[in-house]
């Protein structure tokens, strides 16, 4: 057994702290305020490798194993949890498309990716169809020259009022997974409407329903095969759950390690707070749960690395840390009294960012399902 990680995944995570420091965090407030991502800042995470972790080295990317690529969501979610959605898509979007793709495919879409002139989003959730997402009715409808044309509706699709590109689940074929393909579309502005979600948090990060008004797309934009879109590449995802637990729980990380500062300098009753067992106490019980829960996100990352698959801790994972993510960020607000109730501290914002990523990518019950299946067997689960 080995905790430690490599010297160059050491290396390569003091470089995005320290760049995510200086460049990232002094934004993350104004994010919220404004509703934006700071301009430029696709292009400086481009720069430190963060949009190319799983594109291989020979196509453009830093080809980065799983582990190294949770390491950088930490550092960067530490520092700004909402620009951590374009690592994430494009993480789990090249891994889907380095596993299926051919290899003209790769060398079409993988560069792109990588250096950021194609801003990737996931477009899978429908206004109908969420946690029952083998029913989505996007049709893609024959176009009768071998080619189809996207129709129907998308919905929370993170980054979906800027991404260039989408994974584009539509249905192919009759009801069920084996209906769907998955298509590698431009997301042409000329076929589709974005409309602007409003929300509790993660404001910076464009979430927004795209409706598809014949999106022309063509078999040299299929991913993994037609009808195999749910049967081959969703499971590429198990590990992006992994990822975003990562994420929640450095954001809550932060949170507590902030609120540990305050606990320190803040006097009353004539001394430091932290000298107060209720002040002390529940930080160190939420400081275990944030490490005990990240030991198992990386478990999941590490199987994947090694060749095996990473579905039961990755799912146990999701099921758990966002929500051990949000119950600490609520600590640490109480810690600070009525700093924290207020914006000009960031802990209020990190709690409403963190949320929903409760929901996103599978709620707490799915991702217990998906475990229940594997330990219990399919037919004797729920
Ligand atoms: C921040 C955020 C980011 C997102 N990003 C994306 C994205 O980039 N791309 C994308 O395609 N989608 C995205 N989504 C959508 C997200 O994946 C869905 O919201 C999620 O899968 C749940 O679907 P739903 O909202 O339709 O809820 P529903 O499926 O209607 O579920 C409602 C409630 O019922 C529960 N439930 C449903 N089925 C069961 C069951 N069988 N057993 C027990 N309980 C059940 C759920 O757990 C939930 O609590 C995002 C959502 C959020 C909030």
């Amino acid at each position: 057994m080995d905790f430690s990680f490599t010297p160059d995944q050491e290396r390569y995570a003091a470089q995005i702290r320290k760049f995510a420091e200086e460049r990232v965090a002094p934004h993350y407030q104004e994010g919220d305020r404004t509703g934006e991502p700071r301009p430029g800042i696709w292009s400086e995470l481009a720069e430190q490798g963060l949009l190319g972790l799983r594109v291989p080295a020979a196509l453009g990317g830093r080809g980065a194993d799983c582990v190294t690529t949770g390491l950088a969501l930490e550092e960067l979610a530490r520092a700004d949890f909402n620009a951590c959605y374009a690592v994430l898509q494009a993480a789990l979007i090249a891994d889907v498309l380095a596993s299926n793709g051919s290899e003209e495919q790769q060398a079409r879409w993988l560069p792109g990716i990588a250096s950021g002139e194609a801003l990737v989003a996931l477009c899978l959730t429908e206004p109908g169809h969420g946690s029952d997402a083998a029913s989505i009715e996007l049709a893609a409808e024959p176009a009768g020259d071998g080619r189809w044309l996207l129709n129907g509706v998308k919905t929370s699709i993170m980054l979906g009022a800027y991404a260039t590109h989408g994974l584009v689940f539509a249905r192919t074929g009759g009801p069920g997974a084996r209906g769907v393909t998955a298509f590698y579309a431009a997301l042409d502005d000329a076929h589709l409407t974005r409309t602007r979600g409003r929300d509790l948090g993660g404001r910076s990060a464009g979430r927004a329903e795209l409706r598809f008004d014949g999106l022309p797309v063509g078999p040299e934009d299929i991913v993994g095969g037609e009808g195999l879109g749910f049967i081959q590449v969703m499971r590429g995802f198990d590990y992006s759950r992994a990822l975003i637990s990562l994420m929640c729980l450095a954001a809550a990380g932060q949170s507590i390690d902030e609120a540990h500062e305050h606990a320190r300098s803040r006097q009353a009753f004539g001394g430091p707070l932290g000298r107060f067992q209720g002040v002390a106490f529940p930080l160190a019980e939420h400081a275990t749960y944030l490490r005990a829960a990240r030991l198992l996100a990386y478990e999941a990352l590490w199987l994947k690395d090694t060749g095996s698959d990473p579905a039961v801790p990755a799912n146990m994972a999701k099921a758990w840390a966002p929500r051990a993510a949000v119950e600490a960020c609520h600590q640490a607000l109480l810690t600070f009294g009525q700093l924290g109730w207020s914006e000009e501290l960031p802990i209020a914002q990190r709690l409403r960012d963190v949320i929903g990523l409760e929901i996103g990518d599978g709620t707490q019950q799915v991702t217990r399902l998906v475990v229940a299946r594997h330990l219990l067997g399919r037919e004797y689960a729920p």
